[in-house]
């Protein structure tokens, strides 16, 4: 039955999304018999495969790249039978017992007990052509200080923004780099007062006020950036090997706005201390819920507590 076009198949889990979270979620459901069908969404593997090196997932102690190590969450889910497949939910109603969820714009629909969302966040970037260009490279362009920070120590870094996040970043980015260049667009800080302190009281973080990023400077390797000072027009250029991005996240949640709890930007609110979203028989683990970790072992860890809960869920309907 699966794989055809234009069917209806019923699925006890059905898993929206394969990052950490998603391929964890499937090996604890696979495990359970739950018989788990992935969709692996619009960018298979999730964010981790736009990194290169991953040093801070246990397990590795060498280090493992990105996609390679996202081929083997991939393979350890379907080493317990996880049904892997491309194709990218469209549409959603999640509201009774049988979810229904539409695939490829309805060239498939899964009838679904229970569904787990694991559809990620996505990193804001400025848009510049040299930004994404050097970012596809792996050439010093990143949105995770904590993920890449390590790669510039000793060295000088740049990053743009003014939020909890960029404070956050640029303070951990201080500890480790010789200098940090804050790039703010305006005159105040979007920043809780304390995380705005904390960076201003850091010797080694320069921060360049109502200050906007015109290029990236460097053909394989960030060797610099070029700002102007939106309010003199003034344009000086600044020597850094790392430039990073701090200007938000957007959850890819938008398919189940309305029909879940979330906040303001759209991260879904589970019940704390649960996977369990505000719709029985709708679990969520990793980005989509987390605007404060972001981390690959994070989402694994919500994400296997989204398997536990629907398998908890379905059991108590005699259906695990
Ligand atoms: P925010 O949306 O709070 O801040 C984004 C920042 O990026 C703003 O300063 C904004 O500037 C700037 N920005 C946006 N677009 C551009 C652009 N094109 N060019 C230059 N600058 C730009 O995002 P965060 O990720 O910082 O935070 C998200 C949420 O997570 C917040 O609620 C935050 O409080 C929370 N958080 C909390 C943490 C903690 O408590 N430890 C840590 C991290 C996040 P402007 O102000 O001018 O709009």
């Amino acid at each position: 039955m699966a794989n055809q076009e234009n069917e209806i198949e019923r699925v006890k889990c059905l898993i929206i999304g394969s990052g950490p979270a998603g391929y964890t979620a499937a090996i604890y459901a696979a495990r359970a018999n739950l018989n788990p069908v992935m969709y692996v969404g619009p960018e298979p593997g999730g964010q981790l495969t736009t990194t290169t090196e991953v040093e801070n997932f246990p397990g590795y102690p060498q280090g493992i790249d990105g996609p390679a190590m996202m081929e083997e969450f991939k393979a350890q889910a379907e080493r317990f039978d996880t049904d892997v497949r491309f194709g990218v939910a469209t549409k959603t109603d999640l509201s009774g017992d049988i979810k229904t969820v539409e695939i490829d714009n309805g060239k498939k629909t899964i009838e679904a007990h229970t569904v787990i969302i694991s559809t990620g966040a996505s990193a804001k970037w400025l848009g510049l052509e040299s930004e994404q260009r050097l970012r596809e490279k792996g050439g010093g362009v990143s949105a995770c200080a904590v993920c890449d920070g390590f790669f510039y120590k000793g060295l000088e870094v740049a990053i743009v923004g003014a939020g909890d996040s960029a404070c956050e970043e640029g303070s951990y980015l201080a500890k480790l780099c010789k200098k940090v260049h804050m790039i703010v667009r305006r005159d105040k800080m979007r920043a809780s007062k304390i995380m705005q302190e904390r960076v201003k009281g850091m010797d080694n973080i320069e921060i360049h006020w109502n200050t906007e990023t015109e290029e990236v400077l460097g053909d394989d390797e960030v060797t610099g950036i070029r700002v102007v000072n939106n309010q003199t027009g003034e344009k000086k250029e600044i020597p850094v090997q790392g430039f990073f991005v701090a200007i938000g996240h957007k959850p890819n949640t938008d398919i189940f706005k309305g029909q879940i709890d979330m906040d303001d930007v759209g991260y879904i609110t589970p019940v704390l201390g649960t996977a369990q979203t505000s719709l029985p028989g709708v679990f969520v683990g990793g980005d989509a819920a987390d605007k404060h970790y972001r981390q690959a072992v994070t989402a694994a860890g919500t994400g296997c507590m989204a398997a536990l809960d629907a398998e908890r869920y379905l059991a108590e309907r005699g259906l695990a």
